[in-house]
């Protein structure tokens, strides 16, 4: 029996807990989140970009925060981007930026959101840069696609979101999606669904992931790998040989800290790899993903405690 999705829901429902987030924010840095995390600061963020990159690895900078539910946070989190974007030119490094849009106030304030994403891939364009926009849960994915449209109609081209392989929907709106050429990212998909609205099953999800890539890839449109999983991986250097893929149409994608040796190795093999470098003091939800995607990471975290 594949226990996988009983860790994964298990360990998302603890984090969930009051008691234990405000724990987690006193002393999670040391006890492991520094591992997931590039720093607190941009300087901090944009150091470790330098070193990756001369190390072959190309990165997309994430400000953390997502959830946010005031507006003036949301307008504080659209600075740091614009902020951010003058950091990756003024520094000259290889990045680009994720971004999250219950980040922007999506959770409570649509209109709000609009302007602040617009604000940003319009500066984006400006900077020649790209924003992704990450993909979250299920209640956000028809308005974080209709925003993401919108933006494709108000003539940006410099923007691209994500789709996650769990969902039964991801088939459907990828075929929407190649219409106007979008530019995405695979990923397995990281939120806790039910089963009504995702593959329960890791092995169905696996096989899904792999179809939506295929299918992009041979419609020639650029696509994101984002996975650590080697079978995927592997998969995917066989398919895009086979096919004739060029190396320049697809690039992989890997979060920082998690197998950087292999980032490395796939950079030294010519393949493009981007690596997700996160950075900010909102980091406690994306850190308990990390760690509900892998019993490892919890023991990391255990063998940190009992080190103290
Ligand atoms: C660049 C990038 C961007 C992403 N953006 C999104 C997004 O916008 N929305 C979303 O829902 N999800 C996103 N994800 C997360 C994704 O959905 C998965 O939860 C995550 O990538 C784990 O799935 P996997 O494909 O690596 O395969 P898995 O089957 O989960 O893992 C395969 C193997 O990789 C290793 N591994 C995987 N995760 C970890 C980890 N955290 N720590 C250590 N080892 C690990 C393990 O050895 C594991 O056995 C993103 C992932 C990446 C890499």
């Amino acid at each position: 029996m594949d226990l996988t999705p009983h860790y994964r829901k298990f360990v998302l429902s603890i984090a969930a807990n009051q008691a234990v987030t405000k724990l987690a924010l006193k002393v999670g840095m040391k006890l492991g989140a520094s591992r997931f995390v590039a720093g607190e600061s941009l300087e901090q963020a944009l150091e470790v970009v330098r070193d990756l990159n001369r190390r072959g690895i190309l990165v997309t900078l994430d400000y953390l925060g997502e959830g946010v539910f005031s507006e003036q946070v949301a307008r504080e989190m659209c600075e740091a981007y614009l902020t951010l974007l003058e950091g990756i030119q003024r520094e000259r490094v290889n990045a680009n930026a994720s971004l999250k849009l219950t980040q922007m106030g999506l959770s409570f304030d649509r209109k709000l959101t609009e302007e602040i994403i617009h604000t940003i891939v319009a500066k984006a364009a400006e900077t020649n840069n790209f924003i992704r926009i990450d993909m979250e849960d299920t209640p956000y994915t028809d308005a974080t696609l209709e925003i993401y449209y919108d933006l494709r109609k108000q003539g940006f081209d410099n923007v691209g979101t994500v789709i996650q392989a769990y969902l039964y929907r991801s088939e459907k709106d990828i075929e929407a999606l190649k219409q106007v050429d979008a530019k995405l990212r695979i990923v397995k998909g990281a939120y806790k669904e039910p089963p009504e609205h995702a593959f329960p099953q890791l092995s169905d999800v696996d096989e899904n992931y792999k179809k939506l890539v295929a299918n992009l890839l041979l419609a020639g449109k650029y696509t994101a790998i984002a996975s650590h999983d080697e079978r995927i991986i592997d998969w995917a250097k066989q398919f895009t040989a086979e096919h004739g893929i060029d190396r320049s149409r697809f690039e992989f994608q890997m979060l920082f800290g998690v197998r950087m040796s292999w980032q490395e190795q796939l950079a030294r093999e010519g393949y493009q790899i981007r690596c997700y470098v996160p950075y900010g003091q909102m980091w406690y939800p994306y850190f308990t993903r990390r760690i509900a995607e892998r019993p490892g990471n919890l023991w990391f975290v255990v063998k940190n405690m009992l080190k103290r």
